[in-house]
Parts: structure tokens; C-alpha cells; sequence
């Protein structure tokens, strides 16, 4: 860095201005904190999330899986501030519990469970007879009428069968957000029109991911969220290595240089759509009602 004229070699080197100093407020969508790699981190979840704070983002959804892992991510949600958690079973997940509505329902109830999934269906990973696949999705969705909680939707190569069956279960009661989203502008609209949000991923930032940039540019900004999905789906510049949440911010960036904005009004505007769709993320609200004015 060139010298500003009349300082000598005594200056002391400047500054790496620290990312917490600008006012970027993000949450991280979706991601698997119970799956990260914490090597970088000497083995610690809270330096983890303390990485992801330094990066501006105050607040993470951690995704469940399977049945067998629920307990651990719930763990995760009561333990760190700034955590909150969902209860699904992945469409590719063959090895656990098949998960029925009572039990999902009585999970969901607990303080801190946000949301409900991931489900949805996935034709890529799995190959057969998917019934059992769209017979669990629509498990998922009856639990969240029952619960109110709103859905993380993951599909994968099986657009048609997942807009059918959340038109016929009537996901619309609920809402959700269709996480890491892949398809086209078409399938953005009309999953928009069932009442669903569009969550980006780190894919956005890979080159040749056009159709995702284009969704990207079109979503109506109170529509959009923004995720990492880590530990997998790495953005742009650390693509290839193990994700992280603090990585957010990268998929933040570049969603907004593909709407013209800057990157403190698209995390301000997607971090209230998250509060606004997952409101049990959101601060518990007060417990007395506020002082009357004086009069
Ligand atoms: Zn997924
Ligand atoms: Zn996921």
C-alpha cells in the first residue's frame, strides 16, 4: 500500500479495517451446523459462530436432517445465542427413522424450533419407486398446518411433482421458503404465488450459474433470502473448501451486484424477511407491555 505523503517508516502499518466495524446485518437461512468442519476453528462451534458475528451475520437457521440427529441440532439452538432450529427428515435420507406427524408435531412445539424441515423431494440422489418420498413430504407439510411453522423446501430435478403436492396439501396455509434455490424464473414465480420465498445459496457466485443469477436479479426483494447451506456449497472465492456460515456475506455480495444494490440494504432487507417469515427466530417479545406515555 503507497505511503500517504509526510508519514515516515515509523507509521505503524494500518489497519485491517474489521468487518464488524459496518452496520451488515445478515442471517444465515439454512445451514448444518452440526456437520461443520471445525478444524479452522480448533474444534469449536463457538468460535464458529463467533467467525460468522465477526462477518455481520447476527442470527442462523440450523437445519435438521434426520431423526437421529434432531437432538444434537437442538442442542446447537439452546445453547448459542443467535441459533434457532428446525425438525424435518431429508427426501435422501434412506437410513433412519421414517418419521410419522404425531412425533414431528410434538418436536415442533418446542421453544426454539422455527421451522419445519428440510423436506421436499430430490429425483436426482434418489433413483426407483419415490413414493416414499412424496408420501414423507406430505407428512412435513401436515405438520406444519398443524404447527404453523413455515416449511424449508428442498427439490431437486422434481419441480412438477413438488409444486403439486404442496398445491394439494395446501402449503400456502403456511408458507415457507424454497432453500438453495436452482431452477428457473418460472418455477420461482410460481412457487412465489404459493407463498414461498426464494433462498439463494453459495451456487449464485459460481460462473456459470446463470439461470440462478437471473432469479437472483428478478425476485422481488421482499421475497429473497440468503444461506449457505454450509458445510457444503462453498461461494466464490473458497469454493472447493469446507463452508462456513460467516460465508454468507459472499452470497450476499453478489446478489447484490446483480440488483445494482449495496450489500448493508440487500442484508437489511433480506434479514427482515427472515424475521417476518420465521418469527419465532425472531427476539422473544417483550414480557411486560410498554410503559403508557405520560400524560
Ligand atoms: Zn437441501
Ligand atoms: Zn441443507
Amino acid at each position: 500500500m503507497p505511503q500517504p505523503t509526510g508519514t515516515h517508516t515509523e507509521t505503524p502499518p494500518a489497519q485491517i479495517e474489521p468487518v464488524a466495524a459496518d452496520r451488515t446485518r445478515l442471517v444465515d437461512s439454512h445451514c448444518h451446523l452440526d456437520r461443520l468442519d471445525l478444524e479452522p476453528f480448533d474444534g469449536a462451534l463457538a468460535e464458529a459462530l463467533a467467525d460468522a458475528r465477526q462477518r455481520g451475520v447476527e442470527h442462523l437457521l440450523c437445519v435438521n436432517i434426520n431423526l437421529e440427529g434432531f437432538e444434537q441440532v437442538y442442542g446447537i439452538a439452546r445453547a448459542h445465542a443467535g441459533v434457532s432450529a428446525s425438525v424435518g427428515v431429508h427426501p435422501s435420507e434412506t437410513e433412519g427413522a421414517e418419521p410419522q406427524v404425531d412425533q414431528l408435531t410434538r418436536l415442533a412445539a418446542r421453544p426454539g424450533v422455527v421451522a419445519i424441515g428440510e423436506t421436499g423431494l430430490d429425483y436426482h440422489y434418489n433413483r426407483g419407486d419415490l413414493e416414499w418420498q412424496r408420501d414423507r413430504f406430505r407428512t412435513h407439510i401436515r405438520v406444519a398446518r398443524e404447527s404453523g411453522k413455515p416449511l424449508i423446501i428442498h427439490s431437486r430435478d422434481a419441480r412438477e411433482d413438488t409444486l403439486r403436492i404442496l398445491r394439494e396439501e395446501h402449503a400456502e396455509q403456511v408458507g415457507g421458503v424454497m432453500h438453495c434455490f436452482t431452477e428457473d424464473w418460472d418455477m420461482a414465480q410460481r412457487a412465489m404465488d404459493l407463498g414461498f420465498f426464494i433462498s439463494l445459496s453459495g451456487i449464485v457466485t459460481f460462473k456459470r450459474a446463470h439461470q440462478v443469477q437471473e432469479v437472483a436479479a428478478r425476485v422481488p426483494l421482499d421475497r429473497l433470502l440468503v444461506e449457505t447451506d454450509a458445510p457444503y456449497l462453498t461461494p466464490v472465492p473458497y469454493r472447493g473448501k469446507p463452508n462456513r456460515p460467516g460465508y454468507v456475506r459472499y452470497v450476499a455480495q453478489q446478489v447484490a451486484a446483480l440488483r445494482g444494490l449495496d450489500l448493508e440494504s440487500l442484508a437489511e432487507a433480506t434479514t427482515a424477511n427472515f424475521y417476518y417469515l420465521f418469527p419465532g427466530a425472531a427476539s422473544p417479545p417483550p414480557t411486560s407491555p410498554p410503559e403508557p406515555l405520560a400524560t
